[in-house]
């Protein structure tokens, strides 16, 4: 019915026969070792997570027959109970994506996670001294860089993204070369989301998606001289619903980018509501689906 490519990160699948959501965002903790400007969804004091709840959103999602989550925060690393969640997706049969800045991760990390993840993403913002400047941490470029490395040499599919904005967009095809030479299999740029920090840079820093779109033309056509593996996708921010985030409440939010105050809405929560009710009500299936379509 669906089928999912880690290496790709890519879903198959017939559009009229999905009636679940393939994909959602499980957000791992509230803190996060970095201060990034264009942050959506910034660290907070508060941290709700309990590992037996998170088994019970896992139980609903699994049921709903959901294909893959992506493991995120905050950074998901800093949740001692992270193995703990990766090993019950595992037996719950739920391919895993972990949404890593790589600042804490080291070669015994990603030995005890290797068993349990599909792929392992990461944040690549331009040339060092822009991903530094936009993390708001010296170093932390190069930490990205060693991750990649890291997660090569186990054998790990690496997918990276990129926020495309007016600080960053000449420095587009430079950094999918350097994926490329870096061997990360599948690189997504996206427009800036208009939530959370991202508020504060939306207004002077944001890209129209076609013109996003003209640079990454440039870049794919470079790809294709060079006949390069790296495959390149967009993704535009400005379509509501495409984005599905849990919390460790149990809300159960929608992304919907600068449509109203939060840029989110909440569809509901999963200690009280079934996954299941949730994509029967849920009002951007025609987007969503679109999105893991063209993935
Ligand atoms: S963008 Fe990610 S790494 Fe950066 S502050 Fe936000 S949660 Fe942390």
């Amino acid at each position: 019915m669906i089928s999912y490519n880690s290496k790709k990160d890519k879903y198959a699948f017939d559009k009229d026969k999905i009636n679940f959501f393939i994909n959602v965002g499980l957000i791992m903790t509230n803190k996060c070792n970095l201060n990034c400007t264009f942050c959506c969804d910034p660290p907070k004091l508060s941290e709700n997570f309990s590992l037996e709840k998170e088994k019970l959103f896992i139980d609903k999602l699994a049921k709903s027959g959901i294909k893959k989550v992506c493991i995120t925060g905050g950074e998901p690393l800093l949740n001692n109970d992270l193995l703990e969640v990766l090993k019950y997706l595992k037996q719950k049969e739920v391919c895993v994506t972990l949404y890593t800045n790589g600042l804490i991760l080291d070669e015994e990390k990603i030995q005890s996670v290797k068993p349990y993840i599909d792929n392992i993403r990461f944040s690549i913002l331009g040339g060092a001294s822009t991903h530094d400047s936009l993390t708001q941490h010296t170093g932390s470029f190069e930490k990205v860089l060693s991750g990649i490395r890291l997660a090569k040499t186990f054998s790990i599919p690496v997918v990276a993204t990129m926020p495309v904005l007016k600080k960053n967009i000449s420095e587009l095809i430079e950094t999918v070369l350097l994926c490329e030479s870096e061997g990360v299999e599948k690189f997504y740029i996206y427009s800036l989301m208009n939530r959370g920090r991202a508020k504060d840079l939306h207004g002077h820093q944001h890209i129209s998606y076609n013109k996003i779109n003209a640079e990454l033309v440039l870049a794919k056509e470079l790809l294709e001289k060079n006949l390069a593996k790296l495959e390149v996708g967009l993704v535009d921010w400005d379509v509501s619903g495409q984005c599905v985030l849990v919390y460790p409440t149990g809300d159960v939010l929608a992304v919907i980018n600068g449509h109203n105050n939060e840029g989110t809405i909440k569809l509901g929560n999963l200690n009280e509501d079934s996954a299941k009710d949730l994509w029967e009500k849920y009002p951007f299936k025609e987007e969503y689906l679109a999105y893991y379509k063209k993935r």
